[in-house]
């Protein structure tokens, strides 16, 4: 539940804030904790070479990404069933009136009742995410993560999302108990605050808990060079380029464009660095540089925040009629907190193909930027094709899976992409 409400506002964010170029599915906070990872042998591919899709290795993607979206199925099952069960029984009535026996403070029924009812769910979670988060990708020979990494990992993802979600429940209900009339705009206008600071510390507050972010040393000083100048060219502030230590849990690579204002940076996993050659990572940051030409970070800020609105109002709709078919005191009542999560949940639910449409569109536009800036469209079909080989990706997904689920285009799409431009401009 938590996670649900935590996902909901923070999963458009930080697609964009964290992880970028390479992440082919439509995921959640944990993208942070599991990146998609891969094996790569060395043998098939020599890093001074471009290279192509695999198609050996498309056959296992295909069915790593059938198994993945089966979880996920399963996932949003236990969600839905997990806060239908609350409301129906009326768990969530007799938990409120419990807690009532212990205190009269609005805040603490707050606190008292999401951290009872998240972490029932967290329990219950639990097997699921280590099987899918875990099992499976050692199965597929893909992490490298060990099992005490992978615990701390969510430990620190949990106190997160716990801190998060509670300051951020306590705010709607302390709204909707101020302001039972325009609770959702309120709510809104202050989910956009708490998504532009949020923006701002990630960079150097929450993803520091899971990588090791480091300058590009001296080993890479003429790659540091010419991705810095490439950064100048496109007339962009960039306090630096980092590495981080992506290899301590896969061997799959990644790169993003990360914080705002004095904050923001370009980050290469150093697996990008291992197995790439220098013409593709400067390909890589060239698309990464397209965000930050084209403004993504805060249109997708604004787009997101708008999004949520739509969802906040509607979720007044539905409490205002919920609170009273339920035996609630009314909207603020904490009982109606799984209420509050199912319409959240099945509003980022339906428009999840408009979001990630949205996506896919600001990355094609990120990908021309980078043809556009580096003329160097075989490069960049060959970091494309890298990263579907090395990061076991289907690069060429069914329509509807691509249009519901994934943020990027399908890297099959964006290699033929780079092809044409290739042949169309030059
Ligand atoms: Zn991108």
């Amino acid at each position: 539940m938590i996670e649900v409400l935590v996902n909901f506002c923070l999963e458009m964010k930080l697609l964009i804030i964290i992880s970028d170029f390479y992440h082919h599915q439509h995921s959640t906070i944990s993208v942070i904790l599991n990146q998609q990872s891969a094996i790569y042998n060395q043998k098939c591919y020599n890093r001074r070479m471009s290279t192509s899709i695999d198609p050996e290795r498309q056959e296992k993607a295909k069915v790593y990404a059938r198994i993945q979206r089966r979880l996920m199925l399963v996932d949003l099952g236990i969600g839905a069933v997990y806060l239908l069960a609350w409301l129906l029984s009326g768990g969530s009535l007799a938990l409120r009136s419990g807690l009532q026996a212990w205190t009269t403070s609005p805040w603490l029924l707050v606190a008292g009742f999401t951290i009872i009812f998240g972490g029932i769910y967290v329990i219950i979670d639990l097997p699921l995410s280590y099987y899918s988060e875990f099992t499976l990708p050692h199965r597929f020979d893909q992490s490298v993560e060990t099992l005490g990494g992978w615990i701390k990992d969510q430990l620190i993802g949990l106190a997160i999302a716990g801190v998060l979600g509670l300051v951020m429940l306590e705010a709607v209900y302390w709204l909707l108990r101020i302001s039972p009339g325009f609770w959702w705009l309120w709510a809104g206008i202050l989910l956009v605050f708490f998504t532009v600071i949020l923006s701002n510390l990630a960079p150097v507050l929450i993803m520091p808990l899971f990588n090791k972010f480091v300058p590009l040393g001296e080993e890479h000083a003429e790659l540091a060079e010419r991705l810095t100048r490439l950064a100048a060219r496109a007339g962009t502030k960039v306090q630096g380029v980092f590495t981080f230590d992506m290899s301590k849990r896969t061997k799959a690579a990644n790169a993003g464009l990360t914080g705002m204002g004095n904050t923001r940076r370009i980050v290469l996993g150093d697996t990008l660095i291992r197995e790439f050659t220098p013409d593709e990572i400067e390909t890589v940051l060239a698309h990464e540089l397209g965000h930050q030409v084209h403004q993504d970070i805060v249109l997708g800020i604004a787009f997101g925040s708008l999004i949520n609105l739509v969802g906040l109002f509607l979720a007044a709709v539905v409490l205002r009629w919920g609170a009273a078919a339920m035996g609630a005191a009314g909207p603020s009542d904490p009982a109606t907190l799984p209420l509050f999560g199912l319409v959240m949940g099945a509003f980022g639910l339906v428009t999840m193909p408009l979001t990630a449409g949205w996506s896919r569109w600001r990355e094609s536009l990120a990908d021309q930027y980078a043809l556009e800036s580096t003329h160097n469209s075989s490069a960049f079909a060959s970091a494309l094709a890298r990263l579907a080989n090395q990061n076991l990706s289907e690069a060429d997904p069914e329509p509807w899976v691509e249009f519901l689920l994934y943020s990027h285009p399908a890297l099959s799409k964006r290699i033929r992409m780079a092809e044409g431009y290739e042949g169309g401009h030059q």
